[in-house]
């Protein structure tokens, strides 16, 4: 049995560039790995199968589509496994549709474990490369830290930090569909007359004084950086996640953001303890489902 851990994700930069040709849209994507993660824990068995365990449960698929069998295929493919055998358990923590890329951390997830039970040693780089076959935010779940992804986010660039940031993650009832706060940006964009095209927007570059702020370690400065291009469009279609905000800062909150499309909200806190105290403020809102005081950076998905 191989159990691996991988963490969720928060953007803590999230710069949208215009729409391109091929439907993607280049990003300024600083990924940051937090320890509030899902378990996928690898058995011998017949064909792929899957289950899955946590409050989101009933709302992540067990078919062909979920991530991690996808994954457990991809890898079985690529080393010319004819008849794959394993059974992939899911415990999840991660917010489904929650903007925290669970199901990408389920497909790293699944190839780390299946590697191991396979015994294949598969090289860093190859999975890197079989991660991003399956989605754009596949391989910063295996590589983990912060790290700087262009492109549609997976070309990654690992980037220095020190110490650890404390957050508080607030969970939305309900999910947001990724595809759809895109092309509410785009519409916004449109719609305030800037346009939503590559010729439109500029390109989207890392923030120099986000870059030092993670590199020093210093909360207050890495709060007063954060920014989410995606942060208007998810309120767009949530309007209720303004009222998790105000609520986040009112309760001391250092910095808060929509986390990645949304519609989990994430809050910087000072320490560990004020982000307890943030959570359980949170909480006892009514403007969140539940809200989880975690920390990182952490690394990627792993053997434990
Ligand atoms: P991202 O931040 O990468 O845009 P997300 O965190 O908003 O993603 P996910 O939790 O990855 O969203 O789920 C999006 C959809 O993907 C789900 O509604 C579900 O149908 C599908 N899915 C596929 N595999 C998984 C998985 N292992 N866990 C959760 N959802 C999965």
């Amino acid at each position: 049995m191989i159990k691996v851990r991988v963490p969720a994700k928060v953007n803590v930069q999230l710069g949208v560039g215009g729409l391109r040709g091929d439907g993607f849209h280049d990003l300024a994507n600083v990924f940051f790995a937090v320890a509030l993660g899902d378990e996928v824990t690898a058995t011998p068995g017949e064909g792929v199968t899957l289950s899955c365990s946590g409050p989101d449960a009933a709302q992540v698929p067990l078919d062909d589509t979920n991530l991690a069998a996808r994954a457990a295929r991809l890898l079985a493919a690529h080393h010319g496994l004819a008849d794959p055998g394993v059974h992939l358990h899911i415990a999840k923590a991660i917010p489904v549709a929650g903007g925290m890329a669970g199901g990408s951390a389920d497909g790293a997830a699944a190839l780390v474990a299946c590697d191991a039970l396979w015994g294949l040693g598969t090289p860093m780089d190859v999975l890197l490369d079989l991660a991003a076959e399956l989605g754009s935010d596949v391989p910063f779940a295996l590589l983990g830290g912060v790290a700087l992804g262009r492109g549609r986010g997976e070309i990654l660039e690992a980037l220095p930090v020190t110490g650890t940031f404390h957050w508080v993650f607030a969970v939305a009832d309900g999910g947001l569909s990724t595809p759809a706060v895109f092309r509410e940006c785009d519409r916004l964009r449109e719609e305030a007359g800037t346009g939503s095209s590559e010729a439109d927007v500029p390109t989207p570059d890392a923030a120099p004084a986000l870059l030092a702020a993670l590199a020093t370690g210093d909360p207050a400065a890495l709060a007063a950086a954060l920014t989410n291009d995606l942060q208007p469009a998810a309120l767009s279609l949530r309007p209720a996640l303004a009222a998790t905000l105000a609520a986040g800062t009112e309760a001391g909150a250092i910095g808060a953001l929509v986390s990645g499309s949304g519609p989990t909200c994430a809050f910087l806190a000072k320490d560990a303890s004020a982000a307890e105290a943030l959570a359980a403020a949170l909480t006892a809102s009514g403007t969140c489902r539940t809200a989880h005081a975690t920390y990182g950076p952490v690394r990627g998905a792993a053997v434990h």
